[in-house]
């Protein structure tokens, strides 16, 4: 694997980052996108020496010109990890057309968008390993969430669809549905709810960003080739079936 270029959506804080430390650790030639928080980016390129590329996920354009600045720089993409995501909750009652439109568009088709202009070489190649982060939030639903559930509902039947199209091209797609991480995202919820939320929690905590990591790690491994169109729950018990 050594060498290889990875690509983290969303890969300059919260789980992202951990995603693009854990693969610069393992040996990959990673690149880091973000969507508007130069400071953050900046301090993510100080500390790690990882680049950061600032395009919007949600923007197809955007993400070909941006797909082609981390290509020119780096080489072909062989590890996409779709990452980026948002949300913006609400009961349906409230809930805005924007609101609405913006989640699906940075979560759901984000992950058309990135793996849309990186299919064709992976596909040349021989070779390709897809990552997209799904939620638990995906798999159970949540109250205030038919935006953010609906795109990751949406993220898992992605995955499995384009599992079987790259399967024999070497190119495997898998999905992530982490449950509550400590992250920015997870500090936005009240507090009281938050409670609320690790009571029924299993393993009694939230997940950390290196968790995840950890998974994404296992998946897009040289030796992971068997292992395609599967979700891997990483939530401390708090949902199973
Ligand atoms: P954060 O809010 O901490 O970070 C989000 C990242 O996505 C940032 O790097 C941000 O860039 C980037 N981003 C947001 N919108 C865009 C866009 N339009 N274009 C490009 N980049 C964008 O999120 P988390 O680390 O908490 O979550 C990461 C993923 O994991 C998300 O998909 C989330 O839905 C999922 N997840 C998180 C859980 C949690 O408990 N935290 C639970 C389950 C799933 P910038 O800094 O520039 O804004």
């Amino acid at each position: 694997m050594a060498g290889r270029v990875a690509l983290v959506t969303g890969g300059t804080r919260g789980i992202g980052r951990a995603i693009a430390e854990a693969l610069q650790k393992a040996g990959y030639t990673v690149a880091a996108n973000y969507g508007g928080n130069e400071e953050i980016a900046k301090a993510f390129t100080a500390e790690t020496g990882i680049p950061a590329y600032k395009f919007d996920v949600a923007d197809f354009a955007a993400c070909q010109e941006g797909i082609g600045r981390v290509t020119a720089d780096l080489g072909p993409i062989e590890v996409l990890v779709n990452n980026a995501g948002i949300t913006r909750d609400t009961t349906i009652h409230r809930m805005t057309f924007e609101q609405w439109n913006a989640v699906i568009q940075t979560n759901l088709a984000s992950c058309f968008n990135l793996s849309r202009l990186v299919i064709d070489g992976m596909r040349e190649r021989n070779f390709g390993r897809i990552v997209n982060i799904g939620s638990i939030n995906g798999q159970a639903g949540q109250y205030g969430q038919v935006n953010y559930a609906a795109a990751k509902s949406g993220i898992h039947g992605f995955t499995k669809a384009l599992a079987q199209e790259g399967a024999a091209k070497g190119i495997t797609v898998n999905a992530i549905a982490p449950g509550y991480i400590d992250t920015e995202m997870v500090r936005a919820v009240p507090p009281n709810v938050l409670e609320k939320i690790v009571a029924r929690v299993p393993v009694g905590r939230l997940g950390r960003a290196d968790e995840i990591a950890r998974g994404v790690l296992f998946l897009v491994a040289d030796d992971a080739g068997f292992i395609t169109g599967s979700t891997l729950s990483i939530n401390g018990g708090q949902h199973m079936y």
